[in-house]
């Protein structure tokens, strides 16, 4: 039976805190309860499950076990200590890689999937809204060249350990009780190197630099997730290489910004442009669009101009940006200019409520309140 993934169980990011992934679990707790559930088999099955994610998740130990080796690297019945499961799992097929073979059908193989790693790629509007292709760099751990990923220097082999003869576990006599430990000497690993590796001094593994090429799909937005298969920690010992998840992030732009498909851009008119009407020039991700402001525009209008916005990865037409009016008080004005408003509000006295019917009500409003 194949396990779901905890985080997904719980429905939280991989990066989610402690703090939401309690919530996350009460959330299910509650909606799944066998008591609120009587008779579904269904419900008791999602209680148990996230009762499990949750009991790993919350684990200072554990979560981090699970988040590099996954379930087997916490799995109870993979017995015991670490990531046995998953070396037992694949022992079969690379047991016999240290040589010596599987003595007494004890010896742990230490076959590890390489870990998940993730990437935060900060993309521009642009970028994002046309598609790209960009180069990464990631650290990563790779297998050591000199000694093939064993830990041995070069033509020497790791041995088995006469600890425990391979096994990974000791046992030790405690009064009437006989006890199995993990192997102090090898760590359970059942093997232990004589001559390690120079480069990699035993740990069969580098940090490395690598660049690869990330294609960055048109329409792709903010928390999108790009898997690059096996582009993460490579394997140990013949195991399979983690993944890479490039996380999206878009980069703040200067005129726009974005909600999913549609994008939104402030637009400043002077007050004239605003009363009679014009047509001004707006930006778009495409070039420049012309947008005819009707007379008697007020402030807060919002233009919408259709498919100028994003076509999102999954969707089937682009959105549209819309515009929104901010009608702009004229700043250091001249002599002239204010002669002229002065003018113009004289000649408009004591018409408010053909003019400027808002504030007219407003007043009407005000008066209103106080007079009871
Ligand atoms: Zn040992
Ligand atoms: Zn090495």
């Amino acid at each position: 039976m194949s396990k779901r993934d905890y985080y997904q169980v719980l429905g939280v990011n991989r990066d989610a805190s402690d703090d939401d992934i309690k919530k996350a679990y009460r959330k299910l707790a509650m909606k799944f309860h066998p008591d609120r559930n009587p008779d579904n088999p269904k419900a008791e099955e999602q209680f148990k499950e996230a009762k499990e994610a949750y009991e790993i998740l919350s684990d200072a130990k554990k979560r981090p076990a699970y988040d590099q080796y996954g379930h087997a690297g916490v799995d109870p019945q993979a017995g015991g200590a670490g990531m046995g499961g998953f070396a037992d799992a694949f022992s079969d097929i690379f047991g016999d890689i240290f040589g010596g073979g599987r003595a007494g059908g004890g010896g742990r193989s230490n076959v590890y999937r390489g870990a998940d790693l993730r990437y935060n790629l900060e993309v521009s509007l642009e970028d994002a809204a046309r598609g790209t292709e960009t180069r990464i760099r990631i650290p990563t751990m790779a297998e050591c060249e000199p000694c093939n990923g064993t830990g041995a220097k070069k033509g020497t082999e790791p041995k088995q350990c006469p600890t425990c003869g391979g096994h990974g576990q000791v046992r030790m006599q405690q009064g009437f009780f006989s006890i199995q430990q993990t192997c102090p000497k090898c760590h359970g690993t059942g093997r232990y190197i004589p001559d390690p590796c120079p480069s990699c001094h035993g740990a069969g593994r580098i940090k490395e630099q690598k660049t690869l090429s990330v294609k960055i799909p048109a329409g792709i937005d903010e928390g999108d997730r790009i898997r690059l298969s096996g582009e993460g920690e490579h394997g140990m010992n013949g195991g399979p290489a983690g993944d890479l998840y490039v996380q999206v992030h878009l980069k703040p732009h200067t005129v726009f910004k974005r909600d999913h498909d549609d994008l939104h851009c402030e637009m400043p008119i002077s007050i004239s442009t605003a009363a009679l009407g014009g047509e001004i020039e707006i930006p778009t991700l495409d070039g420049v669009a012309r947008l005819k402001v009707p007379s008697e525009t007020q402030t807060g209008k919002v233009f919408r101009l259709r498919g100028k916005g994003i076509k999102g990865v999954r969707s089937v037409s682009p959105g549209d940006l819309m515009c929104h009016v901010v009608i702009e008080t004229p700043v250091n004005l001249t002599e002239r200019q204010r002669e002229l408003l002065q003018e113009f509000e004289e000649i408009s006295q004591g018409n408010t409520e053909r003019h400027n019917p808002k504030a007219q009500g407003w007043m009407d409003k005000v008066k209103e309140f106080f007079s009871g």
